[in-house]
């Protein structure tokens, strides 16, 4: 303690001069005027040293002394060490807050009550080229709206804008108030989330298209036969038109069901062992039941042969590819139902048809939902446009893939492809395209047939 050491300091002193005043009073004021003055000057070096350290206490290290003020030194030099610990945890802290927030995706930046830019992150400084500038926000983001959304009272709902920095983008443009009147704005990149938006208004408003129809035409031929007094003939023909209008609607909710069955479901169940020549053999027979002798149609299996799938979902692929073309050959032409393994050992299933064929331009957008090349021509042959879409995502659960080759005028080949780890002989090795043994006894005698 300092005060104690100086106080036993005095006491020594004086009982010193008291013992000398005993022999020489002179002396005795001698002893005690050298030791106060020894102590003025101690005193007046170490509140020097205190000093100039204090001028610039962060470059210099904290003086050292003996006695009381070596004990004041010491702690002032561990208190300036703990303070440097605390600074460099709270550096280090600030740090790692900072890097965070700039691996946010996200675009962060603090405005003035003037809406000039104070700070802002790295995503901000890569999409709008803000950096910590002091500019107006204006000046980064022109267009009017913004401008009229930072003037508006209240933020409750997000502004949405293309940035000129990155055309095709949409941005979501958020501003909340800080209690110290600034202002945190936050830009988030939700262009996905708007393509998903407009895909499902626009399969709501495609969906409802699609029943207004038939359900139109079913209202109207139902009133005409409330109101009217028909003779049998156009009794019959009005009642046709209604089968057929609810068969179409009985389809389309059909394939709707379907569609949302196939997002919905997991992939579990995707591994059943489907033997491909009863597959041929099951969906050809069936083909040739719908063309009702207007097509021949060949199906060319191989022996031996099975694939891994879904029983269900692989049958329904294929039998949409061979329903499109009994649907889009015209009477007389050729249907085929065949296999082949690529160079690279996937197995094509195809259905080749010499039928109308389509144009370049429409094979990407085939197996959008809705999409038909001729909407008259789907609808009279009673499609819903929604076949090639059932057909990609079953493609899709079975790591699969659909193609479509087309000429205009010669005809088109629908194939699904797949992975070679899908593709057994019977007796369950994986099989390669050396395995393959060409087609099976029974359906080569279809080949050649012409359907009955
Ligand atoms: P849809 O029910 O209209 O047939 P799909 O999704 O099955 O719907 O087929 C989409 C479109 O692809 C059809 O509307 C048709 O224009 C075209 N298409 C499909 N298969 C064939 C084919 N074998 N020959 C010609 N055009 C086809």
């Amino acid at each position: 303690m300092v005060w104690f050491n100086n106080l036993v300091a005095l006491l020594v002193v004086l009982g010193i001069a008291g013992i000398i005043a005993f022999f020489s009073p002179i002396a005795a004021a001698l002893v005690l005027a050298l030791a106060l003055a020894w102590f003025v000057i101690a005193q007046s070096r170490n509140t020097q040293k205190l000093y100039d350290w204090l001028l610039a206490p962060q470059l210099r290290s904290v003086p050292e002394s003996s006695g009381s003020w070596g004990e004041i030194f010491d702690n002032v030099s561990r208190f300036m060490r703990s303070e440097q610990h605390a600074r460099d945890a709270l550096t280090e802290e600030i740090e790692q807050i900072r890097e965070s927030i700039d691996r946010l995706p996200d675009a962060l930046i603090v405005l003035d009550d003037k809406n000039v830019i104070q700070w802002c992150n790295a995503a901000a400084e890569n999409l709008l080229g803000v950096f910590a500038s002091r500019r107006p926000i204006t000046q980064f983001i022109r267009q009017p709206e913004f401008g009229r959304y930072l003037k508006a009272d209240s933020y409750d709902a997000p502004l949405e804008l293309e940035l000129s920095t990155r055309p095709g983008r949409i941005f979501e443009v958020r501003i909340h108030d800080t209690e110290d009147r600034k202002r945190l704005l936050i830009s988030r990149d939700i262009t996905e989330q708007a393509m998903l938006n407009q895909m499902r208004s626009d399969f709501v408003a495609n969906v409802s298209h699609e029943i207004r129809t038939p359900v139109t035409v079913i209202g109207g031929f139902a009133e005409t036969m409330l109101d009217l007094d028909l003779d049998e003939a156009k009794r019959r023909e009005y009642l046709g038109t209604i089968v057929r209008n609810s068969h179409t609607m009985q389809r389309l909710v059909e394939d709707l069901l379907t569609l949302s069955s196939l997002e919905a479901m997991d992939t579990t169940g995707l591994n059943e062992t489907i033997d491909l020549a009863r597959l041929f053999t099951t969906l050809a027979g069936e083909a040739r039941d719908l063309s009702n002798g207007r097509h021949e149609i060949r199906s060319e299996p191989p022996r031996g042969l099975s694939i891994l799938g879904r029983t269900a979902e692989i049958e329904s692929a294929i039998r949409n590819f061979l329903t499109n073309a009994v649907r889009y050959t015209p009477e007389n032409g050729t249907i085929s139902l065949e296999w082949k393994r690529s160079t690279d050992n996937d197995g094509w299933i195809s259905v080749r048809d010499n039928g109308i064929g389509i144009a370049a331009e429409h094979l990407p957008r085939l197996s959008e939902r809705f999409y038909r090349v001729d909407r008259g021509r789907s609808r009279a042959t009673g499609g819903t446009g929604l076949g090639l879409a059932i057909v990609k995502r079953i493609a899709n659960r079975h790591n699969a893939s659909l193609h479509i080759d087309s000429v205009i005028g010669e005809g088109s080949t629908f194939s699904l492809i797949l992975p070679k780890s899908r593709i057994k002989t019977t007796d369950g090795a994986i099989a390669d395209a050396a395995t393959d043994t060409g087609a099976a006894d029974d359906d080569l005698a279809n080949k050649a047939d012409k359907s009955p």
